[in-house]
């Protein structure tokens, strides 16, 4: 996992936390869900953030309208 791209993320005013490991560092994807998994999840028209843990690599989902 690269460390330059990892950052803290603030969800709505929280700042976001790992369920697994208690991380605040995370990777933010979102080129991979519009191209790839958007269409994979037959939701292509919607913006889906990802954000994986720096830690264990957990991928944390936010759906966006
Ligand atoms: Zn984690």
């Amino acid at each position: 996992m690269k460390d330059n791209n990892c950052k803290e993320i603030i969800i709505n005013g929280h700042k976001l936390l790992c369920p697994i490991c208690g991380g605040n560092t995370f990777w933010e994807n979102k080129d991979m869900v519009n191209s790839k998994w958007g269409f994979l999840l037959g939701c292509s028209n919607k913006k889906m953030d990802i954000f994986i843990c720096q830690q264990c690599g957990y991928i944390n989902w936010f759906w966006n309208e």
